[in-house]
């Protein structure tokens, strides 16, 4: 093992909080995180892209990171960022890896709450699995074998500094990579197979990560406060999938994210015009 900081309780400072992002998405998706949750955990932030935007590193606190990955949506592009971000946990040495995908909003004071009852020296793989099965396919190291193994979908997941130390010799280094192409799947897949197929480990489920693969409208606002993640997007029917929440209108506030915001944090100074 590793020195840890302090012995205490988990507090926002043992978490290392990773977003996946793509220059495409500076100025829309990016630009929204920084405005809103980021405010929170601008230390323990960092973000993975793909082009240099010294605008947003500058509006991240120097948190941008070139991973030089390509800047497709391809299996081979996310594992890459993703690589870069499981190494870059790694020498951060922090207690938990917690990893968003930057159409995410994370409440940030419920997430911190939620690792508290989990030990960061035990194996946790906490997430949501986005599909009702898990993955059944043929063992790439074992032809003819069948392996079942499940994931937690990459918009939200967080791992334990137990349990990444033991991906170590499997994802660290570039190998998550490796592991993606001989499977021929994404990067959550590739860590939902790393953790339980080849660790023998089992995601626990959150249920308060909510993704975009989920109706939003569905929540109750009495409900927002204990989300621990939300999200949005467009269906495709050309319909947005979102959070049905009152604040901003509509047109200044589209993806609802700093109508939520708001609704969390009236205090800060972007909510005022709210009160009335
Ligand atoms: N992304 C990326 N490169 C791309 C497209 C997407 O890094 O070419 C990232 C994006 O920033 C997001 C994640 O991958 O963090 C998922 O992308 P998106 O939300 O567009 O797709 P989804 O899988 O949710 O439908
Ligand atoms: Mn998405």
């Amino acid at each position: 093992g590793q020195p840890l900081s302090h012995a205490g309780l988990t507090d926002i400072s043992d978490i290392f909080i990773s977003v996946k992002t793509s220059g495409k998405f500076h100025a829309s998706r990016l630009k929204l995180v920084t405005e809103t949750w980021f405010i929170l955990a601008r230390e323990q932030t960092t973000f993975f892209t793909d082009t240099d935007d010294a605008e947003m590193n500058e509006a991240t606190g120097g948190h941008l990171i070139n991973t030089n990955c390509s800047s497709s949506h391809t299996r081979q592009s996310l594992c890459c960022k993703m690589s870069v971000e499981f190494d870059a946990y790694l020498e951060s040495r922090k207690r938990w890896m917690c990893h968003f995908d930057d159409d995410i909003y994370v409440n940030i004071p419920v997430l911190v709450k939620l690792l508290q009852n989990y030990q960061h020296t035990e194996d946790w793989y906490l997430g949501k699995p986005s599909m009702r099965h898990p993955i059944e396919m043929e063992d790439p190291s074992n032809r003819g074998m069948k392996i079942v193994f499940g994931f937690a979908t990459g918009s939200a997941f967080c791992i334990s500094r137990g349990l990444a130390l033991k991906m170590m010799p499997h994802a660290g280094g570039g190998r998550l990579m490796a592991i993606g192409e001989k499977l021929r799947l994404p990067d959550d897949c590739v860590i939902g197979y790393i953790v339980e197929h080849l660790l023998n480990e089992e995601l626990t489920v959150i249920k308060e990560f909510r993704s975009h693969l989920e109706a939003l409208v569905l929540i109750k606002p009495y409900q927002l406060k204990k989300q621990i993640t939300l999200s949005y997007s467009r269906r495709a029917d050309g319909r947005q999938n979102v959070v049905n929440i009152e604040g901003f209108t509509a047109e200044e506030d589209p993806t609802r994210f700093k109508s939520i915001h708001c609704h969390l944090f009236p205090t800060f100074r972007e909510c005022r015009k709210l009160q009335s």
